[in-house]
């Protein structure tokens, strides 16, 4: 006879069933916390705060640890909160948000004016609620606090052995709205073919941001051989980097928009984004007019934030007239050049886009 197997559903229930548990045994573990603390046990021990010794001996990270703590201090304030916690129907996550209140606010904090919130609200959006009941309560209290957060910010700018810009920084939060207005639209996926997770669509969005629609003023050094990407060519040069690949070279090439190019080679040296192939002004209206925006299938970036991308490219020939240049929005214009595909101009002037070919391996025969 077969043994039944447990339902999908059944499973669910069980884990919300441990989950609640595990709820409840947290605010256990806080009345614990909160009495070591207060007897003034967890600092005795020699650790400098009571959330050290959580962190060291329950490893816990800072803010799981103060937590227990808040929630410990301030159970006494939340019994209806407690209630809820017990049967069901919100979580500890709900009650670190009320203890944090409490500990903001202090005497005026009332968990009635929150319960309804924590019981229609994920954890997450009830914290952001939680921010408003505090403004409510003390305007003058809270605003303090974020001027507090505006002098904390900071922004470290490093560079990887590889090359790689590392960026790491708190802003404060009306800086940081800022930033986020305007990484967001930039930050959507854009189309076809984006698998682009939303990390990525971010940093992608920070350099769109940054270049403003157009190169930065950069100026670029490469041989005619790294130029024509010949094997064995050595790579190009650019302030601020690392040594950049031909593919990058090629790319910035494609429509001369950094500030030149120049190509060294034996003494030789050339500026050619100054005197040749240059998209000229009203060329580069024209294409404007024509193409609107991106015209990789599906994307709609603005001709303002896109390159005149050269189908044949002009150092192999190909001309720098309206039928030979599409615009292409930077990254595509990247994927383009770096990442290997093929842009096909069919009859009727369409842009039909080609994956690069990947190869896998192929299956072992019957030996
Ligand atoms: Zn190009
Ligand atoms: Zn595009």
């Amino acid at each position: 006879m077969e043994q039944p197997t447990a339902s999908f559903e059944e499973l669910a229930q069980e884990l919300v069933f441990r989950e609640h548990q595990i709820a409840l045994l947290q605010v256990e573990a806080s009345m614990l916390a909160a009495e070591l603390s207060q007897n003034g046990f967890l600092e005795r021990e020699g650790y400098n705060s009571p959330t050290d010794w959580l962190r060291f001996n329950c490893h816990l990270t800072d803010k799981v640890a103060s937590d227990r703590i808040n929630v410990g201090e301030h159970l006494a304030k939340m019994p209806l909160s407690v209630d809820c916690l017990r049967d069901g129907s919100i979580g500890y996550s709900h009650l670190a948000v009320m203890a944090r209140t409490a500990e903001a606010v202090g005497k005026k904090f009332d968990e009635r004016a929150l319960l309804p919130l924590a019981l229609e609200f994920t954890p997450g959006k009830f914290y952001y609620k939680s921010l408003h009941y505090r403004h409510s309560v003390d305007a003058k209290k809270y605003a303090d606090e974020q001027s507090d957060d505006a002098t904390n910010h900071h922004l470290t700018l490093s560079t990887a052995e590889s090359g790689h810009l590392l960026i790491n920084g708190v802003l404060d939060p009306v800086g940081g709205a800022a930033v986020r207005a305007a990484l967001e639209p930039l930050a959507r996926k854009s189309g076809e073919h984006d698998h682009r997770l939303l990390p990525q669509r971010y940093a992608d969005a920070l350099v769109e941001l940054a270049s403003g629609g157009k190169q930065a003023n950069i100026q670029v050094t490469a041989t005619i051989e790294t130029l024509k990407g010949l094997a064995g060519a050595a790579a190009g040069e650019m302030e601020f980097s690392l040594p950049i690949s031909s593919l990058a070279v090629q790319r910035m090439a494609c429509e001369c928009s950094v500030t030149r190019i120049l190509l060294s080679q034996e003494s030789l040296v050339m500026d050619i984004g100054r005197t040749t192939r240059i998209v000229s002004a009203p060329l580069k209206r024209a294409l404007k007019a024509r193409d609107c925006h991106c015209r990789w299938p599906g994307c709609e970036r603005p001709a303002s934030k896109c390159d005149g991308h050269h189908l044949l490219s002009w150092i192999n020939g190909g001309p720098t007239d309206l039928d030979n240049l599409v615009l292409l929005c930077r990254r595509h214009h990247r994927m383009v050049h770096e990442g290997g595909w093929q842009l096909i101009k069919t009859e009727d002037g369409q842009i039909v886009t080609i994956a690069p070919t990947v190869t896998f391996g192929l299956p072992r025969g019957p030996d």
